[in-house]
């Protein structure tokens, strides 16, 4: 009989019904090591629960075994942390290992600052999380376990990191769920990024060198969805058209099997050019994001993103002719941009959604690993009145338990955080006045 559940507490929107994917993964990685496990999809439960509620999260995570698992994102942290530390107070034998986008820094901090996580994983889980679970089990030392922060003998111990081309990752373990249930499906294409925006963590948390998905592995996969009758997919990787071959690979299965399924993915300004954007296009592709990040070019060349204003309209515009669905990212709340840097965002917000592209416009939340963060963390702010909307704050401005943890650890909330500069009320009230309060409310 199973001892080890593992929860997907992944939720990037309390709206979509994202498959578990990287969750399912992790149970594939246990049932090939011939271990059974239990698995959860508490985003599932959002139909009809508040997700961010402490005492929600609580209760479903009453209901698991001794060992449990858990995959999250930063949005769930505050209120995932507080029930577990209940859980732990009622549960003392209970192992809690955590994982999903976390940072080290962070990491240590979590493991520093709550002593009831025993292990938190970073960056990729393969098999050494079942060696994770053994040693738990047994009682044994979980030194030289790869890629893993935990504590022994009141030190924090931070072992070395796994290469993610050393890492087979299976198939997710679709037997777990009921697909028809989710409307959206995440593959995962390529992991890592060779580029150094400062404001993201994906290059150090991720890798700067991009790893592919084997063709072989992505056909078995996207067949099973298919034959399941899947009929969208996204392609989740960060690095999707950098390598031609690898796109010509994808785009000749899909034009091959000849399936009546739609793909989205990422782009990049820079290296998406007219021959891969008509190459993916004819291959079923329906939609692209791009990270624009800011109207300033001053703002663009100070974050390094590689790309002025010209371009990125020029690529937007070229794509549009191709691809049915463009959605950007522009972010505002940058510590060093000017009232005359907000502007241009704002502007070219309103010009793209006037053009017809589905533009979303975020506050910048600092994130730990950071060229910006180790600059600016000096200047972060907490306020329930600020925090990215692609969080739910609804709860943490009802909820004083959850203001205070989050005040009390601002470098393991940073996502809940803004960088504080002279002019960022005043930028607030006008995004309120633009946006109606609605998509671009803070
Ligand atoms: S924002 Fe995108 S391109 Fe820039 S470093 Fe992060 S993943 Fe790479």
């Amino acid at each position: 009989m199973s001892d080890i559940t593992i929860v997907n507490m992944n939720v990037r929107r309390q709206t979509s019904k994202e498959l578990p994917t990287g969750a399912l993964t992790l149970v594939s990685v246990f049932e090939n090591e011939g271990i059974e496990v239990d698995f959860k999809d508490y985003a599932e439960k959002k139909r009809n629960l508040d997700l961010f509620n402490i005492k929600n999260t609580y209760n479903y995570l009453r209901n698991t075994k001794r060992f449990l698992l858990i995959s999250y994102l930063a949005n769930m942290r505050p209120n995932l942390l507080l029930a577990l530390e209940k859980l732990k107070e009622t549960n003392p034998e209970k192992k809690i290992i955590l994982g999903g986008y976390i940072q080290e820094k962070t990491a240590i901090h979590m493991i520093e600052q709550f002593p009831f996580i025993d292990v938190i994983y970073l960056g990729y889980a393969d098999k050494t999380i079942c060696e994770v679970y053994k040693r738990l089990k047994d009682g044994q030392s979980l030194r030289g376990i790869g890629s893993i922060v935990f504590s022994e003998n009141n030190r924090i111990i931070i072992s070395k990191k796994i290469n993610r081309t050393d890492i087979n990752i299976p198939k997710p373990a679709y037997h777990k769920i009921k697909i028809k249930d989710y409307d959206t499906v995440c593959i995962s294409d390529s992991v890592g990024c060779p580029y150094k925006c400062t404001f993201c963590a994906t290059p150090t948390t991720m890798g700067s060198k991009i790893y592919y998905s084997p063709i072989s592995q992505l056909r078995k996969e996207i067949t099973t969805l298919y034959d399941k009758g899947v009929k969208k997919i996204n392609f989740i990787g960060e690095s999707f058209g950098i390598n031609k071959k690898k796109v010509n690979e994808i785009c000749n299965f899909f034009n091959e099997e000849k399936m009546d399924l739609k793909w989205s993915c990422y782009g990049r300004i820079n290296y998406m050019t007219k021959e891969i954007l008509q190459k993916i296009s004819k291959a079923g592709c329906y939609n692209i994001f791009y990270g624009v990040e800011s109207g300033s070019n001053k703002v663009l060349r100070t974050i390094k993103k590689g790309f002025n204003t010209t371009e990125a309209m020029e690529k937007i515009i070229e794509t549009k002719k191709y691809i049915e669905g463009v959605r950007l990212n522009l972010m505002w709340g940058y510590p060093f941009e000017t009232m005359k840097d907000f502007m241009k965002t704002i502007l070219l917000s309103a010009k793209l959604n006037a053009m017809g592209m589905d533009t979303g416009l975020w506050l910048l939340s600092p994130v730990t690993d950071t060229p910006i963060y180790e600059k600016y963390n000096h200047r972060m702010r907490f306020s329930p009145d600020k925090i990215c909307i692609r969080y739910d704050y609804k709860e943490i401005k009802k909820d004083e338990k959850l203001r205070k943890i989050i005040s009390n650890h601002p470098e393991i909330f940073t996502d809940f955080y803004h960088y504080h500069s002279k002019n960022i009320d005043k930028k607030a009230a006008m995004i309120k006045i633009t946006s109606g309060g609605k998509k671009y409310e803070i």
